[in-house]
């Protein structure tokens, strides 16, 4: 105890005493939090459903113990695979009858030539063909169940794996933002290949494989010098397969990285179609595309020359294979080696022995393939997330609004120069700050690092008296109302966008940050008020309308903090006027971090903080430093 019992009708409760002796039993009910209830037996017989959930507390391993002990959850990919080692298990034990029973047929034909024929044994040949008949029925049942065990698994594993990824994706941190979508994208989506090799007929040739051995070994027992003919073939066959190995992975690879560019161009391409047509582009772009096209198109084709070299070879080796051992057979029986029959089983073990082996050199493209995109998929699974499990990120306190930047430095990764330098200042809860500065002066990065998009390389940025990194990412931005400089809305309706599918947040509500953000005229008039679709990226809004929505989107849920990254930049002066006022009345009791170039904006501050190269050049009450700004007093940051 305590246990979850599942009733009835889709409810459950929360067993926590069962007192057998007096028939009676104490249970919480989720409608009712906090009170635990006596209830008899019988009462709570008629509601159970027959399932329970049983749970315990998971054994927790701390830093001291090694790194394996703590890492229990294992690869992303093989611990899910791991998980369905009862399938594999079944599926091997399949193969292994399915090899046994391959032998059925050739035994049947040798002992059809040396027995029953020379002695006209009819009755015998009923009795085998009766038996081969039920090997052939099982055979056939075994295999389609094993198809039918591969394809659950890999579609099992499939679900698990794909939305791992995806959990990942979502949870990387800024820092960690690819370089190109498209690119990324196309990575992401390289599971598919590994996806088909785990998914196909791939891991039943590898099981197979052993049991070439096996059919080695029955041939030899019939006559030992026919199976030299196959342990040479199929080493020929592993020679040629790992020579062009390394070949194939280069191959592979290259395919790979040309394919990124490919679909970054592709995405790059499409989304800013506006603006390659403007400015006449599209002969730029068609000319790269064109280019990697060709080099895929050469890759793709070098791959697939040799991959068919391989299986075309090994179809040459088996037939060779097969015609040598007719070849030494029927000299063997010429010296009274070998009977007639044995010759005949002997050939079709022969080609059985290597039928795996040519499939298995056959499946080394795809193999290649697979491993390059699970190379690529492993480096972006192993970038650390943003959510960390090791941080105490339970029930923290409403924020208050107080932030704190002590010597904070931080440049962005894979730039030279640092955006911030040694930036200290402090914001109390209720205080209204703008930030002013010229064009790449650091303003929207302090905004971003308030938001926990990023982490200062050094110095401290506490929140509340806690630094920020304290606090789960997601929880901080709950509570912090954003509008970002660059707006972008997602495909679905105005209120799908200003809700943001946040739950708690009602219609009233949304109507509400709607008439504050100046919304109000666009809703009213449009026949599908907040149903109006805006488009992919919010293309069907004009540019204000869209900053609109931004600042919708941060007042709905009432935050305790406002932080604004040019919330008016697009807005004609009338809507400004509107938002301005209505944002005077809303962030009455809120803290307030504006970034603005708008002059009338900074009627809703009391103190500016003017930034220049990265460092704070001027803080101050607003007056002092609008006069400051004024007489020019406040320069440049000193070189
Ligand atoms: P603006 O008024 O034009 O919005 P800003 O003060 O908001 O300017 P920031 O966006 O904070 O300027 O940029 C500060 C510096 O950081 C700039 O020099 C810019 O080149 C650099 N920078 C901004 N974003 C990135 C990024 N994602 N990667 C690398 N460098 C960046
Ligand atoms: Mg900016």
């Amino acid at each position: 105890m305590p246990a979850v019992l599942l009733l009835k009708e889709n409810r459950a409760c929360v067993l926590t005493k069962l007192n057998v002796d007096s028939g009676t039993a104490s249970v919480i009910w989720p409608e009712l939090p906090d009170s635990e209830q006596v209830i008899s037996l019988d009462e709570l017989d008629t509601l159970y459903s027959g399932y329970v959930i049983y749970a315990r507390p998971e054994f927790q391993f701390d830093e001291r113990t090694s790194e394996i002990s703590r890492n229990r959850s294992g690869h992303w990919f093989w611990s899910v695979i791991a998980e369905n080692r009862g399938l594999y298990r079944d599926i091997l034990i399949a193969a292994v009858l399915i090899n046994l029973f391959a032998l059925a047929m050739p035994l049947f034909v040798m002992n059809v030539y040396d027995r029953v024929v020379p002695n006209h044994a009819t009755e015998s040949l009923w009795v085998l063909a009766i038996g081969v008949l039920v090997v052939l029925c099982a055979d056939l049942v075994l295999r389609v169940m094993r198809s039918w065990f591969v394809d659950l698994a890999a579609s099992r594993a499939d679900v698990r794996i794909s939305s791992h990824i995806m959990e990942h994706l979502l949870n990387l941190g800024l820092k960690h933002r690819p370089a190109s979508v498209g690119s990324f994208a196309n990575n992401v989506q390289s599971f598919e290949s590994v996806r088909a090799f785990m998914g196909s007929m791939t891991v039943i040739a590898l099981v197979d494989l052993p049991f070439v051995l096996l059919f080695a070994l029955i041939i030899t027992l019939i006559s030992w010098p026919l199976v030299l003919p196959i342990l040479i073939g199929g080493l020929i066959l592993l020679f040629y397969a790992l020579s062009v190995q390394h070949q194939l992975h280069s191959l592979s690879e290259r395919s790979m990285q040309a394919g990124a560019m490919r679909n970054g161009i592709l995405v790059e391409s499409l989304n800013n179609l506006e603006t390659v047509k403007s400015f006449s582009s599209e002969s730029r772009i068609q000319l790269i595309w064109e280019k990697t096209s060709i080099f895929l198109a050469r890759t793709a084709a070098q791959t697939r020359l040799l991959a068919s070299s391989i299986s075309s070879g090994a179809a040459w080796v088996q037939h060779t294979v097969g015609v040598i051992v007719i070849i030494g057979g029927v000299y063997q029986i010429i010296e009274g080696n070998l009977s007639q029959g044995g010759l005949i089983a002997a050939y079709m073990l022969s080609s059985r022995a290597m039928a795996p082996i040519s499939q298995a050199a056959g499946l080394l493209g795809q193999y290649h393939s697979a491993s390059t995109a699970m190379a690529s998929l492993n480096e972006i699974m192993a970038l650390p997330g943003e959510h960390r499990k090791d941080t105490s990120d339970a029930d923290l306190p409403p924020l208050r609004g107080a932030f704190e930047f002590r010597n904070v430095s931080f440049t962005y990764p894979g730039s030279e120069q640092q955006s911030l330098l040694d930036v200290s200042f402090s914001i109390s809860p209720g205080e209204k700050v703008a930030i002013l500065g010229r064009n790449g002066s650091g303003k929207s990065t302090i905004e971003k690092l308030m938001l926990g998009l990023f982490t200062p390389d050094t110095g401290t940025l506490s929140v509340d008296g806690l630094d920020i990194r304290q606090y789960a990412p997601s929880e901080l931005r709950r509570q912090i109302g954003y509008v970002p400089q660059d707006i972008a809305l997602f495909y679905g309706s105005l209120k799908d966008n200003i809700s943001l599918s946040r739950h708690n947040i009602s219609d009233q509500q949304i109507l509400e940050a709607a008439r504050v953000a100046a919304l109000g005229e666009l809703v009213g008039q449009h026949p599908h008020g907040l149903g109006l679709q805006v488009g992919e990226g919010g293309k069907q809004l004009s540019g204000g309308q869209r900053q609109a929505v931004a600042i919708a989107r941060a007042l709905v849920s009432n935050p305790p903090v406002l932080v604004l990254d040019e919330p008016t930049g697009a807005l004609d002066s009338n809507s400004e006027a509107t938002i301005k006022a209505n944002l005077e009345k809303a962030s009455r009791d809120k803290t307030l971090v504006l970034v603005t170039h708008k002059t009338t904006l900074l009627d809703l501050v009391d103190r500016i903080i003017v930034i220049d190269q990265g460092t704070v050049v001027a803080d101050g009450e607003k007056g002092g430093v609008l006069a400051a700004l004024k007489a020019g007093k406040i320069g440049s940051r000193k070189k």
